[in-house]
C-alpha cells in the first residue's frame, strides 16, 4: 500500500504555500438544535490544527463541507451560515463554501462538479474523516487533479483506527450498541477476525435475542437480520470468540411502567437499556481488556430512565487501563453528556467512517489520496 501524502509532502510539492489557494474538505456536519444553532462545535475545532498549519504558512484556505442531508438543492435549513459564523471566530479569514450537498453533483461524484471545486485551486487537503467512507465528489475528485494530502485530523484517525486492526493488544474487546443494526452487522463479522470478544447492548441486542429464540416483546429489532445474527453467533463460537449479550434489560412493561426484565420480555414489554447486572458484567469485561473499541449507546440514554447502562459502560471506558477508542455520533454525545470525553484515548469524529475503516482497513477517501481512484 503506498503511503498517503501528509501536509509536509504537499508543501514539498507546492513549494512556498504563501498565497496558494488550498481547498480543505472538512467535516463541519455539526449537530444543530431546533433553532438552527450549533449545539456542539467539536467537529469545527477538530479541523483547526490543519487549518492553522496552512494559514501560518500564508496559504489562502478555502474550506468545504456538507451539513445534514439536503436533497441536492439549496435548503435554508442546511445553510452553512451558522458554521461560517463560528469558523470566523475560531479561524478568522478562512473561507467556507456553501453546503456541498446543495449540488446533486456532490453525492453523484459528477466530474463537472469536481472541475468547479478545483477551479483556481493549487492544492487539496482532505481532513473530513467522517465523510471519507463516501465516494463523493469533494472526497475522491480533487486528488485526481491537484497535489493533495491528508490533514492532521484524518491522519490521527487513520493512525488510531488502523492501529486497532494492525497492532491489537489482547484482550481486545468491541462494545457495540445503538440503533442502526443492519449498518453495523458487517462490522461485527469483520471484528470477529480481530477482537477476542464482542459486547452487544442497545437496540442491537434484541435482534441477537431473536436469533437465540428469546422472546423480545415489542422491543426494536430487525426481522430481516435475524438469520445474519444466527450466523454471526455460530461463526463466533466456531472461532472461539465470545459474544456477550445482556442477561437483564430495563424498559417499560405492557402498562407503560418502568420495569426490569431478565433476558425474556413478555408481550407488550419494550427494552430500552441493558439492566444493572449486564452493565456490571460489561464493565468487568472492559476493565479486564487491554484495548477497547466502543460504538453505539447501550440504551436510549437521551431519556434519563434509560441512561444507566450507557453511563456504566462509559465510566468503565474512563476507568480501564486499556487503550480506549470511541466512534459514533451518539456514543460520543453520550460520553460528552457524562463529562467523560476527556477520559478516553480517542474519540473519533466519524461514526460510519470509523466502522468502515475497521471493517475494510481502507476508505474511498484514502484510496483517492494514494492516487488509486
Ligand atoms: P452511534 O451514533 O453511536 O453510532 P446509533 O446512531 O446507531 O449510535 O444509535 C443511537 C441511538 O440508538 C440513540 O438515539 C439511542 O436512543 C438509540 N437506542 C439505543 N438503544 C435503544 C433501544 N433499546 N431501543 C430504542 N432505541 C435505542
Ligand atoms: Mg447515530
Amino acid at each position: 500500500m503506498t503511503t498517503i501524502p501528509t501536509l509536509e509532502d504537499l508543501e514539498g510539492r507546492l513549494g512556498d504555500l504563501s498565497g496558494k489557494r488550498i481547498l480543505v474538505r472538512t467535516d463541519f456536519n455539526v449537530p444543530l438544535d431546533d433553532d438552527g444553532a450549533i449545539s456542539d462545535d467539536f467537529r469545527i475545532r477538530a479541523a483547526l490544527p490543519t487549518i492553522e498549519w496552512l494559514t501560518e504558512r500564508g496559504a489562502n484556505v478555502v474550506t468545504a463541507s456538507h451539513l445534514g442531508r439536503p436533497k441536492g438543492k439549496p435548503d435554508p435549513k442546511y445553510s452553512m451560515a451558522p458554521v461560517r459564523e463560528r469558523l470566523a471566530e475560531l479561524a478568522p479569514g478562512v473561507e467556507l463554501l456553501e453546503n456541498l450537498r446543495f449540488d446533486p453533483g456532490e453525492t453523484a461524484n459528477d466530474p463537472a462538479f469536481v472541475a468547479r471545486l478545483v477551479d483556481g485551486v493549487d492544492g487539496y487537503v482532505n481532513d473530513a474523516f467522517g465523510a471519507s467512507h463516501r465516494a463523493h465528489a469533494s472526497i475522491v475528485g480533487p486528488p485526481q487533479f491537484v497535489p493533495s494530502a491528508m490533514g492532521r485530523l484524518l491522519q490521527k484517525e487513520v493512525d488510531v483506527l488502523l492501529g486497532l486492526r494492525d497492532k491489537p493488544r489482547h484482550p481486545f474487546v468491541a462494545v457495540l450498541g445503538g440503533a442502526k443494526i443492519s449498518d453495523k452487522l458487517g462490522v461485527v463479522e469483520a471484528l470477529l477476525g480481530i477482537v477476542d470478544s464482542i459486547v452487544i447492548g442497545g437496540a442491537m441486542c434484541f435482534t441477537f435475542f431473536a436469533a437465540r429464540g428469546l422472546p423480545i416483546g415489542d422491543s426494536l429489532f430487525e426481522p430481516d437480520m435475524v438469520d445474519t445474527c444466527k450466523r454471526l453467533l455460530d461463526e463466533a463460537s466456531a472461532k472461539g470468540k465470545t459474544i456477550h449479550l445482556p442477561d437483564d434489560i430495563t424498559g417499560v412493561d405492557a402498562g407503560g411502567n418502568f420495569a426490569t426484565f431478565g433476558n425474556r420480555l413478555g408481550d407488550g414489554c419494550k427494552g430500552f437499556d441493558i439492566g444493572p447486572g449486564s452493565a456490571a458484567a460489561f464493565s468487568d469485561v472492559i476493565m479486564d481488556a487491554r484495548m477497547v473499541f466502543w460504538n453505539g449507546p447501550m440504551g436510549m440514554f437521551e431519556d434519563e430512565r434509560f441512561a444507566a447502562g450507557t453511563r456504566t459502560v462509559a465510566q468503565a471506558m474512563a476507568d480501564t487501563k486499556a487503550f480506549t477508542v470511541v466512534g459514533g455520533g451518539d456514543s460520543a454525545a453520550a460520553l460528552a453528556q457524562f463529562k467523560l470525553d476527556d477520559e478516553v484515548d480517542h474519540v473519533s469524529t466519524g461514526g460510519g467512517a470509523s466502522l468502515e475503516l475497521l471493517e475494510n482497513g481502507d476508505l474511498p477517501g484514502l484510496q483517492a489520496l494514494r492516487g488509486e481512484s
